[in-house]
């Protein structure tokens, strides 16, 4: 929850619920003017480069918080800007996922990152099969998954001998 904002800053106000996007960057260099401000060669990551990623209070550059809309728990929130940026990063940027596509997510489905991954895969229009060790959790965690593979620690078939 915001405390305190300075009287320059826009956008942002005392009492607003936000989360913060962990990574710093200057919004200038040749990285950040194509978007990729994750690369900025002037950033870092709070808590890294700067104290206060696991304060009780922690200085931020506005651009950093943002608004957590009222329908949204903090919970679901928190989870953001390092697990839901990561697979839309994997997802969208790098692996490019069209429509109609076969989408396989290997290890860590059932996780925090994986688990967007497969709605994202979902969302772009491709077909998910999401692999992962942990049985308990495969059939909750994987929701939109056309299928759903518990892959072998040890002997057996493996998950990609599977798929096939
Ligand atoms: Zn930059």
């Amino acid at each position: 929850m915001i405390e305190e904002v300075d009287s320059n800053v826009k956008g942002v106000n005392i009492g607003d619920e936000v989360v913060i996007y962990n990574r710093l960057f200057d919004g200038t260099c040749r990285y950040c003017l194509i978007g990729h401000e994750e690369l900025c060669v002037n950033g870092g990551l709070i808590g890294v480069v700067t104290n206060g990623g696991f304060a009780e209070y922690a200085v931020v550059p506005a651009i950093n918080a943002i608004k957590v809309p009222k329908n949204v728990g903090l919970d679901e929130a928190a989870t953001l800007p390092v697990g839901a940026l990561t697979a839309w990063h994997m997802v969208f940027d790098r692996a490019g996922v069209k429509p109609g596509e076969l989408v396989v997510i290997f290890g860590g489905a059932t996780g925090n990152v994986g688990s967007y991954a497969v709605q994202f895969a979902k969302l772009a229009g491709a077909t998910v099969i999401a692999v992962s060790r942990k049985a308990s959790k495969v059939k909750d965690a994987l929701m939109g998954a056309r299928r759903r593979l518990r892959s072998n620690a040890g002997g057996g078939s493996s998950a990609s001998e599977r798929v096939k």
